[in-house]
């Protein structure tokens, strides 16, 4: 038995990359785990392999009437929520010059609104309780920025600002900051400019895999009442 047993864990962006591997390391420590994501396909692909404590439901974060009903149903499901991972996320780099409003747009919403109604839609039950756990997928890009990463950088330091926010307001509910380095997943596979994708290519030489993630998400949310991790940055090393 761990720290998690019997916790409600909500966890986003669960179709693939970080959020998979976190329901695969997760789904056999007792939690039970609602899951979301767009992709309903890999999502119920999942469950079955993983079993009755892995449920899922459609999700689109960047809609806060969606987000509401996701929890909504992850408490009817299991009867109370004691953690959120904020996971979903795009990276569509380009240099700014390059004007693409509608990517720009499409991070914004993702990465900043996504998390936001996330919150928005476990804080009230989390009050209530006087305790909960909102685990956000930030980046080391929350920390520096990189050319044609000007926008994703921006949405990635509002994700650590709004965490840390959080943590501020309310000492009752823990708030935690993961923040990958360069990691082998599907993000960034649409990225339109064939320069930026390929130097992206060649950052992944040194890469994380996903369940290096997983791992460090698993560690912040084992953690007893009382003890709040509130950031882990995880980078790959040259060694494989
Ligand atoms: P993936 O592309 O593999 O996963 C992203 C997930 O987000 C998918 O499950 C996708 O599911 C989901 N998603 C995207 N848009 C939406 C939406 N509108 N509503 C709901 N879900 C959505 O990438 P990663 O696993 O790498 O990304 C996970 C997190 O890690 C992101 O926040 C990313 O910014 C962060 N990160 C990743 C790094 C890396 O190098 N890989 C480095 C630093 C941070 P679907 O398309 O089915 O909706």
């Amino acid at each position: 038995m761990t720290g998690l047993n019997e916790k409600v864990v909500l966890i986003s962006g669960a179709s693939s990359g970080i959020g998979e591997a976190t329901v695969r390391e997760l789904a056999h420590t007792g939690a039970k785990l609602f899951i979301g994501a767009r992709r309903g396909d890999r999502l119920e692909a999942l469950s079955n392999e993983l079993g009755d404590a892995v449920q899922w439901r459609a999700l689109d974060v960047t809609d806060g009437d969606d987000f509401e009903a996701f929890v909504s149903a992850a408490k009817e499901r299991f009867g109370r929520i004691d953690a959120l991972v904020n996971n979903a996320g795009v990276m569509p780099l380009s240099p700014l010059a390059a004007l693409k409003r509608d990517e720009w747009k499409r991070m914004i919403d993702v990465n900043i609104h996504g998390i936001l109604n996330g919150i928005a839609a476990v804080l009230p039950s989390f009050i209530e309780q006087g305790s909960g756990h909102v685990v956000n997928v930030a980046s080391v890009a929350a920390h520096t920025v990189l050319p044609t990463a000007a926008v994703y950088c921006g949405t990635k330091y509002a994700v650590w600002a709004i965490t840390d926010g959080l943590r501020q307001e309310h000492d009752d509910i823990r708030s935690t900051i993961i923040s990958p380095g360069v990691t082998e997943t599907e993000l960034g596979n649409d990225i339109t400019d064939p320069d930026v994708a390929a130097g992206l290519k060649e950052w992944r030489k040194k890469s994380l895999k996903p369940d290096a993630l997983a791992r460090a998400i698993r560690f912040a949310l084992e953690q007893p009442e009382g003890i709040d991790v509130n950031e882990i940055i995880v980078r790959p090393t040259a060694a494989d």
